[in-house]
């Protein structure tokens, strides 16, 4: 049992506990950070039951968008990354520019965004299909219904690497006190005799036990399992896998495709199982050296619902998308850039989670006001993860409000245990959304 007692205990040090630890630890609470280090090789991972979604090196990162919310966390984020650069030293932003392939037979909503984004100051460029056609002549884009006309948001977008930022906030977390713990979580009680959470803390066969006064799980997909969530309580979050291909570019096709920014695809009908929405990532260096570009499939078919902490720990260590995943990515991906010559392909497997509300869920799960969540990315948590992050330390420590949105947006749905065993046999397929 360690001897201290915490003000806070932030469990996963991931995108959005990482921050939040940050704004905890500026106000000056006591505050321990919990969660285990990315595993060296996840293939051979088997004793990790707690992966992150941010063990990567890009995640889109714009401020255009058509949901409010989104919008307003994307932004404000997005407006502190040089600041968390210059406080931290770690570079972890990268203004490639971000490109919205859109319909013609959405046009409307369309000129609602360019309106808003108008209102908010944002600059985009709308491109014909000529436009697009010679602005980015290595791209062979799909017709859309009634034509395809592209959103360019060169200044402030591009993409963000989730391990940097991660990294960025724990460093200034640490340097506000924060005390960061390795290890993985297994049960978290609290102690009806002096009211302290007690968490216990498993790190390669070692065992620790934290007290703390109030708790923060921040643990993504995980978050319904390990004994997170105080006993009898499940969230309403659905879990998926998020098939990504990778080709690997030769330098003459890194230096050809120099320009190319973060690509979405947005299906006009946006709905369900039928979803056409795909997402691409510039070439950009991964640590074992070489430059990939990574294509991802928003919630295509293929899309599979995971429903228990084994198949997502199976998905995960294999690090295999399956044949007909491999199919689609590879045809669409060589559809998009037809010149390219991958010099070799390799694949990855990573996990999303969706909440009903399509927003994260922040604040209390039940009626104890000691026990909060920030969690549901809902596959694009990564860009506004500092302002989750904020609003999360700032709902904790009872701060006044200061989100432009009403704080109900964010409220947890709590579903009972069998509640939880039903849903898991449900199948729940969301709009992919251009958030
Ligand atoms: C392939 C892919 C592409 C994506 N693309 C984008 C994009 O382009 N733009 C974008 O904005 N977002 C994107 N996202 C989403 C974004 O990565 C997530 O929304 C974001 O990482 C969510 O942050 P989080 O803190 O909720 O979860 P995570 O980053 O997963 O962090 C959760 C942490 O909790 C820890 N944890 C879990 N269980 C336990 C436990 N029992 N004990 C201790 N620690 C535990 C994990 O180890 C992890 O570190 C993408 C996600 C994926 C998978």
């Amino acid at each position: 049992v360690l001897s201290e007692i915490y003000d806070v205990a932030v469990i996963g040090a991931g995108m959005f506990g990482s921050a939040a630890a940050k704004y905890l630890g500026k106000n000056g609470a006591r505050v321990v950070i919990v969660g285990p280090s990315e595993p060296q090789d996840k293939k051979t991972a088997d004793i990790q039951r707690a992966f992150g979604a941010y063990y990567d090196q890009a995640r889109i990162t714009r401020r255009l968008g058509w949901d409010e919310v989104w919008g307003a966390t994307d932004s404000r984020s997005l407006n502190r990354f040089s600041d968390i650069e210059e406080e931290s030293g770690i570079p972890f932003f990268f203004e490639q520019g971000s490109l919205v392939l859109m319909a013609k037979s959405i046009a409307r909503r369309t000129n609602s965004i360019l309106e808003q984004c108008r209102q908010k100051n944002i600059p985009i460029e709308r491109l014909s299909a000529q436009d697009l056609a010679s602005q980015f002549p290595y791209f062979s884009f799909p017709d859309l219904a009634e034509g395809s006309e592209g959103l360019y948001e060169k200044q402030m977008a591009g993409y963000l690497n989730p391990r940097k930022l991660v990294q960025a906030q724990l460093t200034i977390a640490q340097r506000n006190h924060v005390v960061l713990c390795r290890g993985t979580i297994t049960g978290v009680q609290k102690d009806a005799s002096d009211g302290l959470w007690r968490l216990h803390v498993m790190n390669h066969g070692d065992i620790k036990q934290i007290r703390a006064r109030r708790v923060l799980a921040t643990t993504g997909a995980f978050t319904n399992y390990n004994n997170i969530l105080p006993s009898g309580c499940k969230l309403d979050i659905s879990v998926f896998t998020e098939p990504n291909l990778m080709f690997e570019v030769s330098k003459e096709d890194i230096q050809r495709l120099h320009t190319m920014p973060a690509v979405v695809i947005v299906d006009p009908n946006d709905a369900g199982n039928e979803n056409t929405s795909s997402y691409l990532v510039p070439p950009i260096e991964y640590p074992d050296g070489r430059t990939y570009i990574r294509i991802g499939s928003g919630m295509q078919p293929i899309v599979e619902q995971l429903f228990s902490l084994e198949d997502m720990r199976q998905w995960y260590i294999r690090q295999e998308i399956n044949p007909p995943q491999y199919k689609f990515l590879y045809e669409l991906l060589t559809a998009l850039l037809p010149y390219i010559q991958p010099v070799s392909i390799r694949q990855a497997s990573c996990i999303i989670e969706k909440t009903p509300s399509h927003y994260p869920y922040i604040g209390q799960v039940n009626d104890d006001s000691s026990y909060h969540v920030a969690v549901g990315g809902n596959g694009h948590g990564a860009r506004g993860s500092d302002e989750i992050g904020k609003i999360a330390a700032d709902m904790l420590l009872g701060n006044s409000w200061d989100f432009p949105k009403d704080r109900d947006v964010f409220a947890p749905r709590a579903i009972s245990e069998e509640e939880h065993r039903n849903a898991e046999r449900q199948k729940f397929k969301p709009p992919f959304g251009l958030c």
